[in-house]
């Protein structure tokens, strides 16, 4: 791993320590000085080796796989994933410790299809025996949803563990990816997945504007007439690309052309393990400096995801979130309220172009902030550190 710094963001912009839109790199921007037509041949050839690229990155499966790109932020693919694998007859059982995992609930009452809601709260882990107990107890279940990344705690779900007793089970499992994939591993057919999506603007470091369902090919082959939806149709996306080579409405081309350099970028870096090497040293540097200051994460090491890292507020009155916020956007780094309903926090994402250097200037602008307020110490509140032994339990 070469130390060289990545270059600053261009024009002297802010980092991005939000989970997508991300910093991105110059090159990515400069690919998007070019306008593309629709349908020519060079933007099809475009789309061809985008959908190409995103299966090389899943392993030994990618045979038996396809990829399809859907126009949209992430929420819209994993509304087009649910409603184009899952029949109309189906039900899902909904794994949630989250924010998103909750979202994924309310596109499954928005599809009225029927489903279960197993909620573990802000960052639980649903775990193996009791998805086993739930898919054992209610046969009409044919899918299982689960959240790799939950972005809203930073927590990496036991994805594997869940595959398996869904496999098991002889039910379906259905992947949201969307932080995660690009940076740490997903091998969709060691884990028996039907189907996983993801983002262009997450681990893959392109700009927002679409999102990918990966899927096996006979699953997809069954999809057709399931979809509730005419544009998140992912089976009439595919039957149309496949015979035209183009998308079906107007494609975000810009950010497929930007998504095609990140890729770039990303094969560079070293494809998943590069891209997820980087992202771990930069957690692992920012985590020890922020609890040099007091700070405490809300995840034991054990599930601490190299994407993003929650941090409970100080419990020291003086200190202000919002005058925090500030006092780091002022340094040039924008980070991120939490998602907790319990106690106070923020987060900190480690995803996006930069690198451990950076992660080491975010702890000392976290420590100036702090002599900013007045605040001595970022020690959390007691009831914070109780929540936290309730996931060490
Ligand atoms: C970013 C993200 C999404 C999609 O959110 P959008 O706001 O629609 O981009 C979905 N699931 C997870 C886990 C995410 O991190």
């Amino acid at each position: 791993m070469t130390d060289t710094p990545l270059p600053a963001p261009s024009g002297g912009e802010p980092y991005l320590l939000t989970p997508g839109p991300l910093t991105t790199s110059r090159a990515v921007k400069e690919a998007m000085l070019c306008d593309w037509g629709s349908w020519d041949g060079d933007f099809r050839a475009m789309t061809r080796t985008l959908r190409t690229r995103v299966l090389d990155l899943i392993g030994p499966g990618r045979n038996d796989y396809d990829c399809v790109p859907v126009q949209g932020s992430g929420s819209f693919l994993v509304e087009a994933m649910l409603g184009s694998f899952v029949p109309p007859d189906g039900k899902v059982l909904v794994l949630s410790n989250g924010a998103y995992g909750l979202r994924a609930a309310q596109t499954m009452r928005y599809l009225g299809r029927d489903f279960r809601l197993l909620d573990k709260g802000d960052y639980l882990p649903p775990r193996g025996a009791e998805v086993a107990a739930i898919l054992a107890e209610d046969p009409a279940i044919t899918h299982v949803l689960v959240i790799h990344c939950e972005t809203s705690s930073g927590i990496l779900n036991p994805v594997e563990e869940i595959a398996e007793v869904t496999r098991a089970a002889g039910r379906k499992l259905l992947i949201d990816s969307m932080s995660a994939f690009g940076a740490l591993p997903l091998d969709p057919q060691a884990l028996g997945c039907t189907a996983f999506v993801s983002s262009a603007n997450k681990c893959i470091e392109g700009v927002p504007g679409f999102g990918f369902v990966v899927v096996r090919k006979d699953d997809l082959a069954a999809a057709k007439g399931n979809a509730h939806s005419l544009v998140l149709d992912v089976y009439a996306q595919w039957e149309v690309m496949e015979k035209t080579g183009q998308w079906r409405f107007t494609p975000p081309t810009h950010v497929v052309a930007a998504f095609l350099t990140a890729l770039d970028a990303h094969a560079a870096e070293g494809g998943v393990a590069g891209r997820g090497a980087r992202y771990a040293r930069n957690r692992d540097t920012l985590v020890p400096a922020m609890r040099a200051l007091g700070f405490e994460t809300l995840l034991a090491e054990r599930w601490l995801s190299p994407i993003i890292v929650t941090f409970f507020c100080p419990a020291d009155p003086k200190f202000d979130f919002t005058r925090f916020y500030d006092a780091m956007k002022a340094r040039g780094f924008i980070i991120y309220p939490g998602k907790l309903t319990v106690v106070d926090s923020f987060r900190i994402g480690c995803i996006g172009q930069m690198d451990h250097h950076v992660m080491t200037r975010v702890a000392e602008a976290a420590a100036e902030a702090l002599a900013e307020m007045g605040v001595a110490s970022a020690a959390p509140p007691a009831t914070a550190l109780e929540e936290k032994k309730r996931l060490a339990a």
